[in-house]
C-alpha cells in the first residue's frame, strides 16, 4: 500500500532521496506521455523523468526491441565481441559533427563526465577543469565540484583541481541581458537588439570567463571547460549568442579541450539541431550524454575524437555493464525511432509555439518573470517582482507547482533559487498537451497571484 511505501522509503532507503510534493505520487505505469498512479490517476508527464523519457513512456518499438534483445543475451562485458555494440555505436557516432567518432559507453550521466574529465586530463596533461556556476554535471565526488549549485554539494571537501568560473546566466547574471538572452535560442516573437551581430552580452560574458581564467586559475593552462548547451537543472539558463564559442577560444587558447555535457540537451529535445552544441555554432572535443539516449534505459556515453580516445589507449578502463547488449539495442531502437518519428522536426515546430503560448502568461501574470528555453527545454521563472527578478517566494512557487499536479501535470522545478518550472518532456507530446498545460498553468497562476 502507499502508507507501507512510504514507511519502507524512510528507514530502509536513503534520506539523500530527493522526493516530489507534500505527498509523493506513486507510480506503476506508464505509456508515452501518460503516466499512471496506484489510484489510477492520470498525469501529463511535462518532465520525462527529468528529461531522460525521449521518446514515450514504454514506446511500442524500443520495448519490443529490449524485450527481443533480452530473449538473446544481456550480458557479456566488452571482453567478448557482441553484434549490438557495434552497430550501435556505428550508427551512435554518425549523429555527431567533425572528428567526433570515437565511444565509450557507459551507465550514467555521471560516469559519462567522471571519464570525460579523466580524458581530458590523460589528454592535455592537466588537473585543472572548469565549469560555469549553476551548472549540473553529476553526483559522484569529482563531479560534486563541477556540478556548481550548493543544494547538490555536501559540505565536504570535492573535486580537486575543479574550479568554478562565473554565472553566466543573462537573465540572474551581471549583465541582465534579456533581449540578447534570445539570441542563441532563435526564439519567435522576441526582438534581439543585437542584430546579426556578434551579441554584446555573448561578448561580455566571454571578457569575464577571460578574466577568470586569467586571474583565478591556478596556472597558466587549463585542462577542460565543462557547458550545458543549455543548462538544465540550473533553470533553462541560456547563454547569450556567441560566449559559448568564445568560451571554447578561450579554453583552447590554454590549451585546454572543451566538453559538451548534452544529458540533457541532446537527441533532438532543442529542435534545430540534434546536438545542443550545434545551436553554438562549435564542435567540442567531447561529448557526454545520458538520460535522452536510453529513453529512461541505464545508458550512457562520451564520444570524442581518435586524437583524444588514443590518450586513453596505454591503460584500462574498465565499465563492466557499459555497452551492454540490452543497453545497446534500447538505445539502437531509440536512434530508430527519433528519425522515423521525426522528433527533432516536431520539437522544432512545437517548441516555438509553446514558448510563445506560455510567454502569454507573463503578460498576464506579474509572477511569471520569464519564459526561456530551446524546442521541447522550457524554464518558466517565478518571480516575487520582475523589476528585481527576486524569486518568488519558495512557499508560492510550491503551492503552485503542487496545484499543477493536483490538476493532472507532473512538471519540474529548479534553479538555484528553486523557482524555474521545468518543462522537458517525452518529446511525443502533441500541440493539445502544450494548450493543456498552458491553460493549468493559467489557473494555478491566477489562484496564487
Ligand atoms: N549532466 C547533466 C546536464 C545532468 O542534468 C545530469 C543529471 N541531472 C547529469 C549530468 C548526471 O547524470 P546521472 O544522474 O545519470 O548521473
Amino acid at each position: 500500500s502507499y502508507d507501507e511505501s512510504m514507511k519502507i522509503r524512510k528507514e530502509n532507503l536513503t534520506p539523500a532521496l530527493l522526493t516530489y510534493y507534500k505527498k509523493p505520487v506513486m507510480i506503476h505505469q506508464g505509456y508515452m506521455q501518460w503516466l499512471f498512479d496506484t489510484d489510477g490517476k492520470r498525469y501529463l508527464d511535462m518532465f520525462g523523468g527529468i528529461v531522460t523519457v525521449s521518446v514515450g513512456h514504454c514506446h511500442l518499438k524500443v520495448t519490443e526491441s529490449a524485450r527481443d534483445q533480452l530473449g538473446k543475451l544481456w550480458h557479456t562485458t566488452n571482453i567478448y565481441l557482441h553484434p549490438t555494440i557495434h552497430e550501435y555505436a556505428e550508427k551512435l557516432a554518425a549523429t555527431l559533427p567533425g572528428n567526433l567518432k570515437v565511444v565509450y559507453f557507459t551507465n550514467s550521466g555521471s560516469e559519462a563526465n567522471d571519464l570525460a574529465v579523466l580524458m581530458a586530463r590523460m589528454y592535455t596533461g592537466v588537473f585543472d577543469i572548469v565549469s560555469l556556476r549553476n551548472a549540473y554535471h553529476g553526483a559522484s565526488p569529482y563531479l560534486m565540484g563541477l556540478t556548481a549549485m550548493s543544494s547538490w554539494r555536501f559540505n565536504v571537501p570535492t573535486g580537486f583541481g575543479i574550479h568554478q568560473s562565473m554565472n553566466a546566466d543573462p537573465y540572474r547574471g551581471p549583465w541582465g541581458g534579456e533581449n540578447c538572452r534570445d539570441s542563441p535560442s532563435q526564439v519567435v516573437g522576441r526582438p534581439c537588439d543585437c542584430g546579426n551581430g556578434e551579441c554584446k552580452a555573448g561578448i561580455n560574458y566571454a571578457e569575464q570567463l577571460e578574466d577568470v581564467l586569467r586571474f583565478s586559475m591556478p596556472k597558466e593552462k587549463i585542462g577542460a571547460l565543462f557547458v550545458e548547451s543549455i543548462q538544465g537543472v540550473g533553470g533553462a539558463v541560456q547563454f547569450p549568442k556567441n560566449f559559448v564559442k568564445r568560451a571554447f577560444d578561450a579554453v583552447r587558447a590554454r590549451g585546454g579541450i572543451c566538453i559538451a555535457d548534452e544529458v540533457q540537451t541532446g537527441f533532438g529535445r532543442t529542435g534545430d539541431h540534434f546536438w545542443g552544441f550545434q545551436n553554438h555554432g562549435v564542435i567540442p572535443d567531447i561529448v557526454s550524454m545520458a538520460k535522452g539516449i536510453g529513453n529512461g534505459f541505464p545508458l550512457a556515453a562520451v564520444v570524442t575524437t581518435p586524437e583524444i580516445a588514443q590518450s586513453m589507449g596505454n591503460a584500462l578502463h574498465f565499465n563492466t555493464y557499459g555497452g551492454n547488449p540490452l543497453a545497446c539495442a534500447v538505445g539502437s531502437s531509440v536512434l530508430d525511432v527519433i528519425e522515423e518519428e521525426k522528433i527533432q522536426a516536431h520539437c522544432a515546430e512545437l517548441g516555438p509555439y509553446f514558448i510563445l503560448e506560455l510567454r502569454k502568461l507573463m503578460d498576464e501574470f506579474d509572477i511569471v518573470g520569464d519564459v526561456r528555453g530551446k524546442g521541447l527545454m522550457i524554464g518558466v521563472e517565478l518571480v516575487k517582482n520582475r523589476e528585481t527578478k527576486e524569486a518568488l517566494q519558495a512557499d508560492k512557487v510550491n503551492a503552485i507547482w503542487e496545484e499543477i499536479k493536483d490538476s493532472g501535470i507532473l512538471v519540474g522545478k529548479g534553479g538555484f533559487y528553486g523557482s524555474v518550472l521545468r518543462i522537458k518532456p517525452p518529446m511525443c507530446i502533441t500541440k493539445e498537451d502544450a494548450d493543456f498545460t498552458v491553460a493549468v498553468m493559467r489557473q494555478a497562476f491566477k489562484n496564487h497571484s
